[in-house]
């Protein structure tokens, strides 16, 4: 697929700094010299004749044909992503989880594998849970901080190679999938580690980035060969669009995404990538700051006496804290805190009065939800119970809002929650039975 690239561009893509990029990062101007990113909403495209159509299809002219599979404010929006994680390649896709089926889906046929961490977001898991295994391929789940683990389950794709009669080598395909931090447990995973393991199985590494943004981790520099992103978070950053991204090898966004894209259509709309543009150029100001703010919120919720237990990366507490600070840049928008009991959290959400309950994150606004009825409703309780995910939990996005507001409004619904618990005498960290 032939893109419009300037030579200014490309020239300058390579030596640009991260919050450069952001900022002036894939624009290309039309003719009017328009200082903003032009919004072309477009379907189609038109031919001076029918000699450069056949061309365009053939490949031989630089052009695009339909915004299906091309479209200049989107490749404006990849090209920005590509500087920004450093990739070769990337493909918006319509939302984050049409991203993470187009890199899965993309290349994996009947008798391949996916070894993944357990501890995902809810509809990553449905995705290998339900539909995968549809398809003949096979899912196993490890638990992403253990590299026992994840050595037990590579290897087992190496016997069934040798069983195969190709010793050492693979029958099928292996694809490791991950997120770190995880939604909504904040496990964090060994990113270089499980990269080399992977390799070292033949396996192909792609890593969902969303939790902590290309900002705070860049995976492929640990090792990733994929990531994907749902730009509906962070990269808006303003809870107006949905928007994904495949990035990649060029190799494989050429041979695999590109024409999956392009015959199965979970297309980046081409006003979501204006939208998203425009949401990059501060996406570095954003995380930052709601980083800075939840490093002091995650400190203010471990003084409260009615939160049993806080998850952050960034707290020394956290069960990974050295690796997450070895391989994030800070702790992150996201924590998650234990009030006790489902009745303590519901009794806390209530009360808020500034931060909004809505399952969304990585928005300007701050924003909290209850994983175990919402994100993560679908998984048995025992699997919620496994990972960490109890009826107390709450999970709370961090935005741009000034600290002492945040903590005031936390202080005032966590007396609810206090008393929530008291009403109800002690409460079990991770209760067990029915969430509903
Ligand atoms: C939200 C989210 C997704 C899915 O993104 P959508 O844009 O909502 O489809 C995937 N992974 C993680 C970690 C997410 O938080």
């Amino acid at each position: 697929m032939a893109r419009h690239e300037s030579g200014r561009a490309k020239r300058t893509l390579k030596a640009w700094r991260p919050r450069t990029q952001m900022v002036h990062g894939g624009t290309v101007r039309s003719g009017f010299g328009e200082t903003s990113e032009a919004l072309f909403l477009t379907s189609g495209y038109v031919y001076d004749a029918p000699e450069q159509a056949e061309a365009r299809f053939k490949g031989e002219d630089p052009g695009y044909i339909y915004s299906r599979f091309g479209n200049p404010t989107v490749t404006m929006f990849e090209q920005r992503m590509c500087a920004l994680e450093g990739a070769e390649a990337a493909w918006g896709t319509a939302t984050g989880m049409a991203a993470v089926n187009a890199a899965l889906m993309c290349q994996l046929k009947s008798g391949d594998r996916v070894v993944a961490a357990r501890a995902l977001f809810g509809s990553n898991r449905y995705l290998l849970d339900e539909i995968l295994p549809r398809f003949g391929i096979k899912v196993t789940l490890v638990e992403g901080t253990d590299l026992d683990h994840w050595k037990r389950a590579l290897k087992q794709k190496a016997l069934r190679g040798t069983r195969t009669g190709a010793p050492g080598r693979a029958s099928g395909t292996t694809i490791v999938f991950l997120e770190t931090p995880s939604n909504p447990g904040l496990e964090i995973v060994d990113l270089a580690a499980v990269a080399k393991l992977a390799h070292a199985a033949g396996a192909q590494v792609i890593v969902d980035n969303v939790f902590a943004t290309p900002i705070l981790q860049r995976p492929m520099e640990m090792g990733a060969d994929v990531v994907v992103y749902s730009a509906t978070k962070h990269f808006d950053g303003h809870g107006r669009v949905l928007g994904g991204v495949v990035l990649g090898p060029k190799e494989f966004c050429d041979a695999k995404v590109m024409p999956f894209i392009r015959h199965t259509g979970p297309s980046l709309s081409p006003f979501n990538a204006w939208i998203l543009l425009k949401g990059l150029e501060t996406l570095d100001l954003r995380v930052r700051a709601a980083s800075e703010t939840a490093a002091v919120l995650a400190e203010f919720l471990g003084e409260q006496d009615a939160v049993k237990r806080v998850l952050y990366p960034g707290r020394k507490d956290h069960p990974q804290h050295a690796l997450a600070m070895r391989q994030m840049e800070m702790g992150g928008t996201l924590i998650s805190f234990d009030v006790g009991s489902k009745d303590a959290a519901f009794a806390l959400l209530r009360r808020l009065r500034l931060i909004v309950i809505s399952n969304n994150l990585g928005d300007s606004k701050s924003m909290v939800t209850h994983p175990a009825t919402t994100t993560h409703q679908r998984l048995a309780p025992e699997e919620r119970a496994h990972l960490g995910i109890g009826d107390g939990m709450v999970r709370l996005s961090v935005g741009l809002e000034d600290v002492e507001d945040l903590k005031e409004d936390l202080a005032h619904a966590l007396l609810g929650a206090k008393s929530k618990g008291k009403a109800r005498g002690r409460v079990a960290l991770q209760p067990r039975g029915r969430a509903r």
